[in-house]
């Protein structure tokens, strides 16, 4: 087929399937470092949830839902949101089909063609094809520690305002347990992040899918929490917290610009079967103990995963995180964490290199000595022997 009937930002796309990759049919041997997905033995058991959704509730469940989403899960939510310390009502919240779901329709409602727009290096990589897909321009920022690099970011904008470039639309940001790096911004910088983006007008897009899965330490106020212009948009979503083949989740926004959002969700309604589901397993006490035992089980294999890359990859440098799915590692400079993953995945380990995470995308100054731990999939006993493999190839790669 002729590139050319097909709109840009389609035409350069691959042709072929992607291979369909699920951790569940490999076999025990390969190790699932590259995996978000959730342990089996956490998935809820939602069997009485879907049965009074079928029944009790079916007038509502299989019709269509509002676009916007129910009401008792749009009011449950913002309940939710408030106890964090929002100010919410349902009128600001908006049911979409996952959090990816929501970041695109913020990018329908912000974006034109040649934008600019803010991310951390690294940033979450499924975020950058959906950013590209709308043809923007990518400004990087980088990391430390307590997250994005705030000065380096007001130096940055004061450039573009003295060369006289438009400002960007947005700063994407994970500001829980940050995917890939795990690090959650303190109140300070949050604050730092929220005034700037306030001041020069440019919208702060927070996706919080590892709020709740936190291990220790004191819950931090969410960037929507510490926002009192409407000028920061929410992403929550279930996939993290219940399961992600739920495929629900939410935008929490200005109500002037929820209300447009709506206009520009086009899918019918998220699905109101899965919704009531949601929200009657919500509002039972089974939630608050699924939570815990979320919270317990990744802890337990935070602690294993840590304790294996200190013992057998000494040479990495890694912060613990307080809670999400992944721990990120920094090699020596001189390490290719692409070389590194080809030869791990040879052994049966699967993970992702770090360079897949910089929206620079594999050019000469996306830094290589990286590589990304999921430790949500992989069992314990799997985590000691996938980072056993690991170091075997650690010491081929770096000599
Ligand atoms: N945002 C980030 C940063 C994530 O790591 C993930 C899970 N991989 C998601 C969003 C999940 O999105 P969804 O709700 O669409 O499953």
């Amino acid at each position: 087929m002729s590139e050319i009937r097909l709109a840009r930002r389609a035409a350069k796309l691959s042709t072929n399937f992607p291979a369909p990759h699920f951790p569940s049919e490999l076999g025990p041997d390969v190790i699932p470092f590259d995996s978000g997905f959730a342990a089996p033995q956490l998935l809820p058991d939602l069997t009485e949830f879907a049965h009074a959704a079928l029944n009790t509730h079916r007038a509502e469940t299989l019709q269509y839902s509002p676009t916007h989403g129910q009401p008792e899960l749009r009011g449950w939510l913002a309940g939710l949101m408030n106890e964090d310390g929002c100010a919410l009502t349902p009128d600001h919240l908006l049911i979409v089909n996952g959090a990816k779901h929501g970041l695109e329709l913020i990018c329908k409602l912000l974006l034109d063609e040649g934008d600019a727009i803010v991310v951390t290096a690294p940033t979450y990589f499924t975020a950058i094809p959906i950013f590209r897909s709308f043809g923007v321009e990518f400004i990087e920022i980088g990391q430390d520690d307590d997250g994005i690099d705030i000065a380096a970011l007001e130096v940055v904008l004061a450039q573009r305002v003295a060369q006289g470039q438009a400002l960007p639309k947005l700063i994407y940001n994970v500001a829980d347990f940050h995917n890939p790096t795990g690090a959650t911004m303190p109140i300070e910088r949050r604050k730092a992040l929220i005034d700037l983006a306030e001041r020069l007008g440019i919208f702060v897009v927070e996706d919080t899918p590892y709020r709740r899965v936190r291990f220790e330490g004191e819950t931090i106020a969410s960037l929507k929490a510490l926002d009192l212009t409407g000028n920061v948009f929410h992403l929550g979503t279930f996939s993290k917290l219940v399961a992600p083949g739920l495929r629900i989740g939410w935008v929490a926004a200005d109500t002037a610009l929820i209300a447009r959002l709506i206009q520009l969700k086009a899918d019918g309604g998220s699905s109101p079967l899965v919704q009531r589901i949601i929200y009657e397993f919500g509002r039972s006490p089974a939630f608050a103990a699924h939570i815990e035992r979320v919270q317990s089980v990744y802890r337990e294999r935070r602690d294993r995963i840590v304790a294996a890359v200190r013992r057998e990859l000494p040479d990495a440098v890694l912060a613990v995180p307080e809670g999400g799915y992944y721990v990120w590692l920094t090699l020596p400079a001189q390490v290719d964490g692409d070389a590194l993953a080809a030869d791990a995945a040879a052994r049966g380990v699967n993970l992702i290199p770090g360079s897949k995470f910089f929206a620079s995308g594999g050019d000469t100054t996306t830094p290589r000595n990286h590589i990304r731990l999921s430790y949500s999939y992989a069992t314990p006993e799997q985590i000691d022997e996938g980072v056993r493999r690991l170091a075997i190839s650690y010491r081929t790669i770096a000599g």
